[in-house]
Parts: structure tokens; sequence; C-alpha cells
């Protein structure tokens, strides 16, 4: 089941470069994660029920890297938060979406994470999580 939307991923070229005017809206950027596996750094922004993610690449190969030369800073990903991700991913491959890995990965926070591909969502990256404690648990 879909939850709600956890939050929405930028593509920043910096986060130092890029929170000010989150500030200055009154909002409060949370704690630098870097995130080795992915190479991004991410910083996330309470607004709400939601969350904005900050996300800058730490290496050349990052996906957050190449995102950011072949369209420049932006709406990168739509993060949704799910109960029951093993089920939901299984439902999508078998209905012939495209999913970026054979399983879900650990994000930030410890979450469970997939990701469906733009082109079997109409354009949009869209990253399902699922809150998971950081104890080796498997994915539900
Ligand atoms: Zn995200």
């Amino acid at each position: 089941m879909i939850a709600r939307i956890d939050h929405i991923g930028i593509a920043v070229e910096s986060i130092e470069g890029s929170r000010g005017f989150y500030e200055l809206l009154g909002l409060t950027v949370g704690a630098i994660e870097e995130v080795p596996a992915e190479g991004v750094r991410v910083a996330f922004i309470s607004c709400g029920e939601s969350r904005i993610e900050l996300l800058e690449a730490t290496r050349e190969d990052s996906p957050i890297a190449r995102f950011l030369a072949q369209r420049g800073p932006g709406i990168h990903h739509l993060c949704l938060e799910t109960t029951g991700l093993h089920e939901i991913e299984e439902n999508l491959r078998g209905q012939g979406l495209r999913l970026l890995r054979d399983q879900p990965t650990r994000g930030s926070r410890g979450c469970w994470v997939q990701f469906v591909h733009p082109r079997s969502t109409g354009g949009v990256l869209i990253e399902l999580s699922q809150e998971a404690p950081n104890d080796g648990s498997k994915v539900g």
C-alpha cells in the first residue's frame, strides 16, 4: 500500500549552495548524510508531513552527477512511502514495469528503497521506500 508522498528529491550542485533558499522560507535543513553506495550526500528538509531531499553527487559516476550533467539541477525523483514494498515491486515487475534494481537496497536512514524507471511511469523516476529498523532485517 502507498502511505503518502515521503519526499521529493532535488538534484543540486551542492547542498551548502542550495540550502539558503529553503532556510529563507523558514525551513530547517537536517543533518547531511552520505550514502556511499549511491555516491551521494543527502540532506532532508521537513515540510509538514512530507520532506524535500537535496541530493549532491560525491563522485563522477554517481547517478546524481549524470543527472546534473544531462539536465542540470532540478527535481530528480518522487518518493512514495509504502508498506509491503516487496509485494508492490513484485506486482510492478509482473506487469512488465522496469525497476532499477533486482532487490530493494538500503537508502538513507536505513530505509529499504526500490526505483521505478521513468519510462515505466510517464517520465518521473519513482522511489518506493519502506521504513525499516537498521538491524539487518529483510524487506517486508
Ligand atoms: Zn529519495
